[in-house]
């Protein structure tokens, strides 16, 4: 008889928990909803146009080749900062990449950066979303032939540029950085450069999101369809970590719980709020097998990075020469993209990002109470550098759970919840009054 009350009970918190509050912010909705297909169709056909973007490809052209494509990047996004009063700075951040195992002489590589420079000038928070605009067919090394790289990664570059057009015409408190990088498919340079440059020169990184293979919704093999769902890839265990901080994490059981999956929960939190029929899943890894992508120079410097990819990849059409073979079709051309998809990839990054940028910084010194042995869990940390929190969620879920399932709202710096720590996973995020959260910060041992 106990037993079945029991389970009763359990049926009942499992059906209340399942409903979710959406409460949206009309500012970011309305950015979400200025966020256009037609504009980024516009701008991937643009990019096709220049024949190839192979980033050892022609400088000289003013039509054709990398040096063309970076250029007409670049005046787009000044184009868009004129709307800023001045708040977006355009450059390049140009360097010479040595020679390598796909870079045949030292050449010269740009990325285009447009800063919106956040309006709080003591806020040092940056937030970066980034693209690469150059292309490859088959041999790597081909820089002539036609390589339109629509999917692979027009789209992504497209997302940035969406990005700046609309959010240039609005204020956030912390930075906010749209990237079009080069050098991708030769290595993953041009990330590697702007991540070592950003160490070097101490800026403060919170997000970075990569967005590389955004606009197909076709499964090769499966023949699989598929316009709702988007993969946030994340590692599990940070790139550079100490011996003591693995120590730690093997302890407590935070495999799960590195920044880079605190910001792919949150990115599908988000996300999910502001962006209808998109199911953001979550695939606990660094990549796809056998790839990489311009997240990961973010991650081995530190920062927490991730990757946003389509559910289903169309791998006759990436990196192919174009042809008909036996009557398939090879390509990443730029009809075979879907660019209602790509608009609501943009969408997700836009919720995010804004989201991000208006939320108070991270709590700071995040601690679960460790002094004594307790059926509950006491938290404390302190309050964010920067603007005061209206106030704090405490997250909670189940050890075996990928997502939070309880929130705790508290305005004090500490929480005593009568749940054991031994049995759930917790974390804090700061929130403001229009209900901005942080990321959330996962506690480290305290006494
Ligand atoms: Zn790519």
């Amino acid at each position: 008889m106990k037993r079945i009350s029991l389970f009763i009970f359990s049926l009942i918190t499992i059906s209340a928990s399942a409903q979710t509050t959406i409460k949206q912010d009309a500012g970011i909705k309305q950015m979400v909803d200025e966020v256009s297909s037609k504009n980024i169709e516009a701008i991937v056909r643009k990019l096709v146009s220049f024949k190839t973007r192979h980033t050892l490809s022609d400088t000289v052209s003013k039509t054709e080749g990398i040096g063309s494509a970076r250029n007409w990047i670049k005046a787009e996004y000044e184009r868009y900062a004129a709307a800023s009063n001045g708040r977006m700075k355009v450059e390049f951040d140009a360097f010479i990449q040595p020679q390598g195992n796909r870079i045949d002489k030292p050449t010269p590589m740009k990325n285009v950066l447009a800063i919106l420079k956040g309006t709080d000038t003591a806020d040092k928070r940056i937030y970066i979303i980034s693209g690469h605009y150059d292309s490859r067919v088959t041999d790597v090394m081909n820089v002539k032939d036609f390589a339109p790289g629509a999917v692979d990664d027009a789209s992504g570059t497209a997302v940035s540029m969406e990005l700046a057009r609309v959010m240039a015409k609005r204020s956030f408190p912390a930075t906010i950085i749209f990237m079009a990088v080069v050098g991708e498919e030769q290595g993953l340079y041009g990330s590697t450069n702007v991540a070592k440059r950003a160490k070097a020169e101490g800026w403060q990184i919170d997000a970075m999101l990569n967005n590389d293979i955004v606009g197909n919704t076709y499964g090769m093999e499966t023949g699989l369809k598929d316009n709702r769902s988007v993969r946030v890839f994340s590692e599990g265990v940070p790139a550079v970590e100490t011996e003591k901080q693995a120590s730690t994490r093997n302890s407590v059981g935070g495999e799960n719980d590195s920044p880079a999956r605190e910001l792919a929960r949150y990115t599908k939190e988000i996300a999910e709020r502001y962006v209808e029929q998109l199911d953001v899943k979550l695939i606990y890894r660094r990549d796809r097998y056998l790839r990489g992508g311009d997240h990961t120079p973010f991650s081995q410097q530190g920062y927490t990075a991730i990757r946003i990819t389509e559910m289903n990849e169309d791998f006759n059409r990436q990196h192919q020469d174009i042809r008909k073979e036996n009557g398939v079709d090879y390509g990443d051309l730029p009809d075979f993209a879907d660019y209602d998809y790509t608009q609501k990839v943009a969408r997700m990054n836009l919720s995010v990002l804004a989201n991000l940028a208006l939320a108070p910084s991270e709590p700071q010194n995040v601690g679960i109470i460790t002094s004594g042995l307790t059926n509950k869990t006491q938290l404390k940390w302190g309050a964010p550098k920067g603007k005061a929190p209206a106030g704090y969620y405490v997250l909670m879920r189940e050890t075996i759970s990928p997502y939070w399932e309880k929130k705790f709202y508290v305005t004090a710096t500490t929480a005593n919840i009568g749940y054991s720590k031994d049995n759930y996973l917790f974390a804090v995020q700061a929130v403001d009054a229009d209900g901005h959260e942080s990321l959330p910060v996962f506690p480290k041992p305290m006494r």
